[in-house]
């Protein structure tokens, strides 16, 4: 197996990050299968692929020609029995481990034994859901960044049994998406969260301390290191429960100071304030 026999892809949810997914892989000519759970979410999951594409053919990034080609692409179910032609298979359901075991299990036995089975998770063991599965030599982490087709990183993960065959298709499949591609090891926060999560749970730290206004500790970032966002900005923009999930699963992994959320985001999060998705997080926002 390489990356010249993989023509079709199947993706699992059609949410933000899978809508992204669908996308940059129906652009790049595969055939794309993507999964929803009711015809309601797949509906507002395609139209969701199809408005991005749209917004980049009045950028003038794609033609109207092209945009039809991938469309054309794509095909929706609900039935997971659909995956059975897909080379390799891109799982971007919710953040639970429970129901990515379930899926992982379910795909293991729905795709042909050569099929690669990925999965989207930010901060999920990958090598728990390679063990739901009869191939853990085949499964491994793609994570893609939102939004998926403007972001140009993929950090591939390499869980404990997966084959260094499977991590060169992973790369090659990247590459081709037009990613730059790093790796790393099936640790929590893989290497981009494992260093954003810390310095983003410091800044709220210091915050609460007073040190400075976020406005202030935003501007320090980005005027005094060039970062394109502070940190709160950056915050708002992931959302504050993924955050806070992120930090939690890295502590219960590594029980170090450095990873417990401090009470001010928990406090938040749980009076609702998710960031820019909920219309307010550290800032507020106006649609
Ligand atoms: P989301 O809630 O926008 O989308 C998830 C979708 O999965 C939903 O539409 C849901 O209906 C669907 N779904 C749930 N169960 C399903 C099933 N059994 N089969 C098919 N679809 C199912 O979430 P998201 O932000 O797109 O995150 C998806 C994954 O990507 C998560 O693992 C997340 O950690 C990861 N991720 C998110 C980001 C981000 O910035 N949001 C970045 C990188 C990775």
């Amino acid at each position: 197996m390489d990356i010249s026999n993989i023509r079709a892809i199947g993706v699992v949810g059609c949410g933000l990050m899978g809508a992204g997914i669908v996308e940059i892989c129906a652009r790049a000519g595969y055939d794309v299968v993507v999964r929803e759970i009711n015809p309601e979410l797949l509906q507002k999951g395609l139209g969701r692929v199809k408005g991005s594409m749209a917004k980049g053919v009045e950028k003038g990034k794609l033609s109207q020609a092209d945009m039809e080609a991938a469309l054309a692409h794509i095909k929706g179910t609900l039935s997971l029995a659909d995956f059975k032609d897909c080379d390799l298979v891109i799982e971007a359901a919710v953040e639970n481990m429970q129901l990515k075991r379930t899926i992982f299990t379910e795909l293991d036995s729905i795709c042909r034994s050569d099929v690669i089975l990925a999965s989207n998770t930010s901060s999920l063991c990958v090598t728990e859901m390679a063990a739901a599965t009869e191939r853990p030599d085949k499964v491994l982490g793609l994570h893609f960044f939102n939004p998926v087709p403007v972001m140009p990183l993929l950090e591939i993960v390499r869980a404990l049994l997966t084959s260094d065959e499977t991590v060169e298709i992973g790369r090659a499949l990247g590459e081709k998406l037009g990613k730059t591609v790093v790796i790393a090891k099936d640790r929590p926060g893989f290497i981009a969260n494992l260093l954003f999560v810390p310095y983003s749970l410091d800044a709220i730290r210091w915050l609460d301390a007073g040190l400075a206004s976020k406005e202030e500790i935003d501007t320090t970032m980005k005027l005094g290191f060039n970062h394109p966002m502070g940190p709160f900005t950056l915050m708002d923009f992931v959302g504050l429960d993924t955050l806070l999930f992120i930090a939690d699963a890295m502590y219960e992994e590594f029980k170090d100071a450095r990873y417990a959320a401090p009470p001010l985001l928990r406090r938040m999060v749980q009076a609702g304030l998710y960031g820019r998705k909920s219309g307010r997080g550290f800032y507020t926002y106006t649609k």
